[in-house]
């Protein structure tokens, strides 16, 4: 079964797409929790970072290179951003598709929730 990542790789799911390549997909989220919230995501469904694999390197390695470069095209680079990558029940993962938040457009207040 495909996850909702998946979904809306394969335009099952409409989203509003920032940026798209061969391995990753940048999108709006939908519950936006900043000014700007995105989520960028690995094409390939690894389910969470606890469980990528060796092999994932490259993937993890791009996917972290095309957040910062997604975040500087929205006008993040000079305030400041952050990338969240929530890790199972008590990480506040809600969806089991590996996926990294980026957030900003505001002040983030430090310890998080
Ligand atoms: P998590 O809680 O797993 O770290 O993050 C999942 C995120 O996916 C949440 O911030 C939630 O708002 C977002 N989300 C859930 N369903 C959809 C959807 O159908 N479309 C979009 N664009 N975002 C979604």
């Amino acid at each position: 079964m495909k996850t909702l990542f998946e979904k809306i790789v394969a335009r099952e799911i409409p989203a509003a797409i920032v940026y798209e390549d061969d391995l990753v997909l940048a999108i709006r989220d939908i519950n936006p929790q900043a000014p700007t919230h995105l989520l960028i995501f690995p094409k390939k469904p690894v389910a969470r970072i606890a469980e990528a694999a060796a092999t994932d390197e490259p993937l993890l390695g791009h996917l972290l290179l095309k957040a910062a470069e997604v975040a500087d095209k929205l006008g993040l680079k000079k305030n400041g951003y952050r990338l969240v990558i929530n890790n199972g029940a008590d990480g506040g993962e809600t969806v089991p598709h590996l996926h990294c938040h980026i957030l900003g457009g505001r002040h983030l207040g430090w310890p998080p929730g």
